[in-house]
């Protein structure tokens, strides 16, 4: 069955960074180790996939003293990437 988790794999990797709101809430499955909700972050929206970090904060990077903010672990792997191409001016 190793297609049937690579389906599963592939369609949570897509669904972890939809352009829209969630329609369903995750409330507490995957709670982050530090609480983020009282963190300020510098960007307003996630600049890889642009949703709002206000709303959707999951993950933070520092980068050049900067704090920005993301709304999954796969923006975060992608703002490290390039993080130049990303990175407020
Ligand atoms: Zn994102």
């Amino acid at each position: 069955m190793k297609s049937n988790i690579l389906m599963i794999l592939l369609s949570v990797s897509a669904l972890s960074c939809a352009q829209e709101a969630p329609k369903v809430k995750q409330v507490s499955k995957m709670k982050p180790k530090t609480e983020l909700k009282g963190v300020k972050v510098v960007n307003t929206d996630d600049p890889v996939c642009h949703m709002k970090t206000a709303e959707f904060l999951k993950d933070t990077v520092i980068y050049k003293g900067k704090i920005y903010g993301f709304c999954s672990d796969h923006c975060k792997k992608e703002f490290r990437k390039s993080p130049a191409k990303y990175a407020l001016k």
